[in-house]
């Protein structure tokens, strides 16, 4: 009993035990996983987080330029950032907000531009030859 007495009277003049979050903020240590960011202006949508990622919570549209996260499925692995060829993807050395709903991050970029097929490249030169063959010779 007097060793919890002196314990309350410790915690009752002396310091906190825990920080007045959200008053009281810790910084994040070095290397953190925080929240995943990605700098969608040099993102390819190759669609190589979203194959990697073991909780399947990104997907892209290379069609529309989408790219979209739900960090309430995310574990927070990293394997995203280590496969990302661009190394666009990051993450945060910050703490994750709060929120009081389901939040997806959602980033729109510029879709790339569809590279020309080369069987049409290819078919281009032939046509235009058969076209050559086909005009009457001028007299
Ligand atoms: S950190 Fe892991 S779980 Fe989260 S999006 Fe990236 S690969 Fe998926
Ligand atoms: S791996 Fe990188 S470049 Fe590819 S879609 Fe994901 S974020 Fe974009």
């Amino acid at each position: 009993m007097a060793f919890m007495t002196t314990n309350v009277l410790k915690n009752l003049v002396g310091r906190y035990s825990t920080r007045l979050y959200p008053i009281t903020t810790r910084a994040a240590f070095d290397a953190y996983r925080g929240e995943l960011y990605n700098e969608i202006e040099k993102c390819i949508f190759c669609q190589n987080c979203a194959r990697k990622c073991p909780s399947q919570c990104i997907s892209v549209d290379k069609e529309i330029g989408t790219w979209v996260c739900d960090p309430f499925a995310c574990v927070y692995c990293g394997l995203c950032v280590e496969a990302c060829p661009v190394n666009c993807l990051h993450m945060k050395s910050a703490w994750r907000h709060v929120a009081t709903g389901r939040e997806m991050i959602e980033m729109q970029g510029t879709p790339p531009k569809p590279k020309k097929k080369k069987t049409e490249d290819a078919a281009a030169p032939a046509e235009d030859a058969e076209a050559k063959a086909k005009k009457p010779a001028k007299k």
